[in-house]
């Protein structure tokens, strides 16, 4: 796709305040594939401004003539899924089955959910003499990181137009270039100008920029835990609500009795998928001693198969980090059986399918988030410690149990602190409620709870 050279705001591409631009650059080969504006205060402060003046008549729009826009957005977005696919293939890297089933095809069906959802949501109740208008918060800062690209955006731009609220986005440095394709399918929507209004740029700046804005009523971040610990001080200091959907380390729990093979190789595509690049991932494998090496056997065959079929870590110092962190599990006493810290490309930022056994709890690796195809296996004697493995970290977004009785799997899954588990390889549902326990975030997005993330209640009594 072309670039912009400009910001999308109150509903035209105008040109940013300042010259500073922002290389985009394809990780697969190393090449620049465009420049966007790099935002400056004054540009977010422009687009506020935009979105502010916008309120009132957007938030006074109706429910059903907002679920109408959201439609003609998700068709927008169907329309447009081939130009979107290769976009995100082009500036993230990743193959390009997986940028149009996945990167593509969720966002899509979670703007479908919101469009319904806005038509169906109840935005007034009654409870005893009390009437409740649950009401627009107001305009949003979205912050969003690069590892899904649309499907990031869309996760806080469709709940918060079905709610009435209006937008500016910043998203990640690293893929402009998929959410300037998403302004271009919200103008093509209809959805009135200053309603949603982009603002490219760098994080410290532009990011930093919106999520210190007095005219911003919630700052709705996606990302790492560093920034979001930092967005959640300022937005305190203010009295701002805020949403943060930040990092993991998920489990995958093999019980004793579950098909061990199905465990493991589901297991392995899913911390392999998107280049390990998922914050839900399951990257620490927990498995019964007594079946620990077999399962290691197989997850290093698997992983093996990975070798030449998983695209590249997003930029160089992403792969500077995960490899640092392979040398950092062998140097720990790990143990190595797939992969290890040698680029496997010359070219581009690719990091082979990595799989280390002998993992103890304790392990940096098994504590902080890789962010990058590197699987850690470790052992447990009886559930409790399985259980004591499992939520023995700050995070706790995700996870998976797989058992032979399904019963148990979800007995041991209700003792997990951890916002979503799947129950014996079930997919990732897109329109059930996400997010983290612990150090893994505030709030929740998707499904109904991520639109009400962007209300607020008035209570009248009669
Ligand atoms: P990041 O925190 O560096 O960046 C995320 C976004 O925040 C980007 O748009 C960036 O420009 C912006 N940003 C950076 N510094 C900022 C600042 N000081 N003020 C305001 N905004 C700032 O994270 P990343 O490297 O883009 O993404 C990787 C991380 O995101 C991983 O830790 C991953 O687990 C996490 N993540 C979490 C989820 C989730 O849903 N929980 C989803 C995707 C990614």
């Amino acid at each position: 796709m072309k670039a912009q050279d400009g910001m999308y705001i109150e509903g035209t591409w105008r040109p940013a305040g300042g010259r500073d631009t922002i290389e985009v650059v394809n990780p697969a080969d190393e090449q620049v594939i465009g420049r966007v504006p790099a935002g400056s205060a004054l540009d977010v402060d422009t687009a506020v401004r935009a979105a502010r003046a916008a309120l009132p008549g957007w938030s006074a729009t109706p429910p059903t003539e907002r679920a109408a826009r959201l439609v003609a957005l998700r068709d927008a977005l169907v329309a447009r899924q081939d130009e979107i696919a290769g976009t995100v293939t082009d500036e993230l890297g990743s193959p390009l089955k997986f940028s149009q089933a996945v990167h593509v095809g969720a966002p899509i069906a979670v703007a479908g959910s919101y469009a319904e959802l806005a038509a169906s949501y109840a935005f007034v109740t009654e409870v005893g003499n009390s009437t409740v208008y649950h009401e627009p918060i107001g305009v949003v800062g979205a912050i969003t990181p690069w590892n899904y690209p649309l499907h990031q955006i869309v996760a806080k731009v469709a709940p918060a137009l079905a709610a009435g609220c209006t937008i500016v986005l910043k998203p990640a440095e690293d893929t402009p270039l998929t959410a300037q394709l998403f302004a271009e399918a919200v103008h093509e929507a209809g959805v009135p100008a200053g309603v949603f209004n982009l603002v490219t740029g760098l994080g410290p700046v532009a990011g930093q920029a919106l999520a210190e804005h007095p005219g911003v009523d919630l700052v709705s971040f996606t990302g790492s835990t560093a920034v979001g610990r930092q967005i959640g001080a300022t937005a305190g200091a203010a009295v701002k609500k805020v949403a943060l959907e930040l990092g993991g380390k998920s489990a995958n729990v093999i019980l004793p009795g579950a098909d061990l093979a199905k465990a493991v190789n589901v297991g392995v595509a899913n911390v392999m998928s998107n280049s390990g690049q998922t914050c839900s991932a399951w990257t620490r494998m927990l498995v019964h001693r007594d079946r620990y090496a077999e399962a290691v056997e197989l997850a290093a065959a698997a992983a093996a198969k990975y070798g030449e079929r998983i695209g590249p870590v997003v930029n160089a110092k992403q792969q500077q980090r995960v490899l640092g962190y392979i040398e950092q599990g062998i140097a720990e006493g790990a143990r190595l059986v797939a992969g290890g810290p040698e680029a496997p490309r010359e070219r581009g930022y690719y990091v082979s399918p990595t799989v280390f056994a002998d993992v103890t709890p304790e392990m940096t690796i098994a504590q902080e988030e890789i962010f990058g195809p590197v699987l850690s296996v470790l052992a447990y004697t009886d559930e409790d410690d399985a259980l004591r493995i499992a939520n023995g970290t700050v995070y706790g977004l995700a996870g998976a149990v797989w058992a032979g009785d399904e019963a148990d799997a979800v007995a041991f899954a209700r003792r997990m602190d951890t916002g979503q588990v799947d129950i014996n390889g079930g997919r990732f549902n897109p329109l059930a409620p996400f997010g983290g326990y612990k150090q893994s975030g505030v709030g929740r997005e998707l499904g109904a709870p991520g639109l009400s993330e962007f209300l607020q209640t008035k209570s009248l009594q009669f």
